[in-house]
């Protein structure tokens, strides 16, 4: 048995349904991460496996609020605090009815070897609840996000752990979030990030994400000695926070992103896609994906009804880079293989996970370069970072210098990865490389605090 099978058998018991994504993750790195416990016999001595992967602690509490009929609601809100190693918990929050223990766990341990890829004083964590902010009105969102907010803030501090958006969680949640910390606690302080500009956000947080997934391939294509994105046709999934800015940005270098997606369907615009349009759907009216024809009736709308079972449409069409920016397990082995047939040269994952393990190992096996979303989507933490620095000092950077320290951080991690994928005999694989580098800065960590 060789020794990633000897690790992972050792945790086979939790392996139950609602840990699905969270083994994934784990089976994952632990794969990735043989070679440096062949190497080096002290992360095996220190037991260092066994403890990163139980969060210090997982906080579960029930969150009731009043509709706008007056009908008490309950949900159910979580905070992982997963491992503070390298700094203080650090992670999103998402509000989904999907949202489980085990989700979150898998969040929140890909968030600690993200958090630290980007070399910054921060450890992992991710909370949530299973509330959908879809169809509530705004008043409903605020109400539930008090209330949520009253049993989070005992747990939460800039020094202990500072929440950020995620999937449902956008400016107008953490709006909402903050002002009843604040409340509970008469303390204006940085304990949440992704705060609205004129309260203590930082400029282009936003836009980190997708931002830094462009920067991340930019240099990854440099690196391997591939042509730039300019001119080239990119493809996109999602509508949300990563994807628009993802879209964005290729647009400003001059690349052409020709779909978004929604959980309904696929734009498929053969001109570029109309951002100005699709913010105004997607951040302004919260509306269907499907209203993008109505004002470009030449674009395609696919509906997911419209495709067979485990394949995207989104996904069939030819592209030289391809960005996941929507969910977990949204690229699968079929999707991979009509991309590859499509001629991609590129596969960044904005999102979380999107692509499932035979997909990667699809793109690996045909050297497609390939940019993990540990390594490719962390800018939107390293901005988080910078949230909390400016928050500290109670100074304000400017647009300019905060895109420039996202650009320099993207591309440190970039070659830190590759670097760190040849250091292992790996050369070109951004998986294991990603997965190395911030295992070993964490397990140092942990072995030089002691246990
Ligand atoms: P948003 O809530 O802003 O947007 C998510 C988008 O994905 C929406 O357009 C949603 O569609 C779509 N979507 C959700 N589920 C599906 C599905 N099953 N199939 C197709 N589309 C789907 O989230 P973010 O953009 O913030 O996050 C997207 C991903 O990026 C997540 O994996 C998140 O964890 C990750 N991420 C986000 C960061 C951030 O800074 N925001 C940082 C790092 C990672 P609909 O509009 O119909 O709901």
């Amino acid at each position: 048995m060789s020794i990633a099978e000897t690790e992972i058998k050792k945790f086979e018991n939790g392996n139950c349904a609602e840990n699905k994504v969270f083994y994934q993750a784990m089976e994952e790195v632990i794969y990735s991460i043989a070679p440096l416990l062949e190497s080096d016999e002290k992360y095996q001595e220190y037991a260092i496996l066994e403890r990163l992967v139980v969060p210090d602690r997982v906080i579960k509490f029930k969150v009731t609020w009043l509709d706008d009929n007056n009908k008490i609601q309950v949900n159910t809100g979580f905070r992982v605090q997963f491992n503070n190693a390298l700094g203080p918990y650090k992670g999103g929050l998402r509000f989904h009815p999907t949202v489980n223990e085990g989700i979150l766990k898998f969040l929140g341990f890909e968030q600690i070897l993200k958090n630290a890829l980007t070399g910054l004083p921060i450890g992992g964590g991710k909370g949530g609840a299973d509330f959908d902010p879809k169809g509530k009105s705004d008043f409903e969102v605020m109400k539930f996000c008090s209330a949520f907010m009253t049993e989070l803030h005992k747990y939460i501090g800039p020094r202990i752990d500072v929440p950020a958006g995620d999937i449902g969680v956008g400016g107008r949640e953490i709006g909402y979030l903050f002002g009843e910390y604040k409340k509970i606690t008469s303390s204006f302080e940085g304990v949440l990030t992704g705060k609205p500009f004129f309260f203590g956000g930082s400029l282009m947080r936003p836009e980190a994400t997708g931002y830094g997934a462009v920067y991340f391939t930019e240099t990854m294509l440099e690196m391997e000695g591939k042509e730039t994105l300019e001119g080239k046709v990119c493809t996109v999934s999602g509508a949300g926070n990563v994807a628009l800015h993802a879209i964005e940005k290729l647009q400003h270098i001059g690349a052409i992103p020709v779909t978004c997606t929604d959980s309904k369907g696929t734009i498929y615009d053969a001109r570029g896609v109309d951002l100005d349009l699709l913010k105004d759907i997607k951040l302004n009216r919260r509306a269907s994906l499907q209203e993008y024809i109505e004002v470009h009736p030449e674009a395609k709308y696919i509906s997911v009804e419209e495709y067979p079972e485990g394949a995207h449409a989104v996904w069939d069409i030819p592209c030289y880079a391809a960005f996941p920016c929507a969910t977990q397990n949204e690229l699968t082995d079929i999707d991979a293989q009509n991309l590859i047939v499509n001629g991609v040269v590129s596969v960044t994952e904005g999102a979380n996970m999107p692509s499932t393990p035979k997909a990667i190992n699809d793109f690996l096996s045909h050297k497609i370069c390939f940019a993990p979303a540990k390594a490719a989507n962390a800018g939107g933490v390293a901005v988080s970072e910078f949230e909390m620095a400016q928050n500290a000092s109670m100074i304000r950077w400017s647009f300019e210098k905060v895109d420039e320290k996202l650009k320099l951080t993207m591309q440190q991690i970039a070659k830190r990865v590759a670097l760190t994928a040849k250091d292992y005999g790996v050369e070109g694989n951004y998986v294991d490389g990603a997965n190395i580098a911030s295992f070993k800065k964490v397990a140092d960590a942990m072995i030089a605090e002691g246990i």
